[in-house]
């Protein structure tokens, strides 16, 4: 049930393999290894709260309980457009939820990681403009995510990013994402 196997024993869960702590509650870098364990959530994922016994107890939900995180972003929310939020835009959509939490790098960090496992080249013009982000964050896990998707244009704009990028954590994940470069990486999650 849980898709990375971090509740690890009954009423043991190792938070370092949690899609939640990861995408929420952890700030900076997803380690190399995890990243592909995240699949395509970019907020959480709480598969556990969803199966839970004690949660079942509710037939409904509380409306002033939900009311109290504010608006929600959208099931299925298209992932290249939040690629393209600034920092205002992300205030005025997410400043009253619960998305807030993650600030804006945080969320745009996840969305790269879920673009690179879903590995649809179509996304590789957004994940381009995600090499051009003021945040170095963003910027080495779109590297990253370019990787993942491969061929000629991840390739060319990995390059090219490598050529001015000024951060060395980013120039580390351009040079791993260019050998990682070539056919399709990884199969498609969707
Ligand atoms: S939140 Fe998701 S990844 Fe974390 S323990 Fe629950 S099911 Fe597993």
């Amino acid at each position: 049930m849980c898709p990375t196997g971090a509740l690890v024993s009954p009423g043991i869960l190792d938070n370092r393999r949690c899609i939640s702590f990861w995408t929420i509650e952890h700030r900076g870098v997803i380690p190399l290894a995890i990243r592909p364990l995240i699949g395509d959530w970019i907020f959480g994922c709480d598969l556990c709260q969803e199966v839970c016994p004690v949660n079942a107890r509710p037939a409904a939900p509380d409306p002033n309980a939900l009311a109290a995180f504010g608006p929600t972003i959208e099931a299925r929310p298209r992932l290249e457009d939040l690629l393209t939020l600034d920092e205002p835009a992300f205030r005025r959509r997410f400043r009253e939820s619960a998305v807030w939490r993650t600030r804006r790098a945080g969320l745009l960090r996840n969305v790269c990681i879920a673009l690179g496992n879903i590995a649809d080249r179509g996304s590789v013009p957004a994940l381009v403009r995600g090499l051009d982000d003021p945040e170095p964050l963003v910027r080495g896990h779109a590297a990253w995510a370019l990787g993942r998707l491969g061929g000629a244009a991840a390739r060319a704009a990995l390059t090219y990013g490598l050529s001015r990028e000024t951060d060395a954590w980013v120039r580390d994940e351009c040079g791993l994402a260019l050998q990682a470069c070539g056919p399709l990486a990884v199969p498609s999650v969707v």
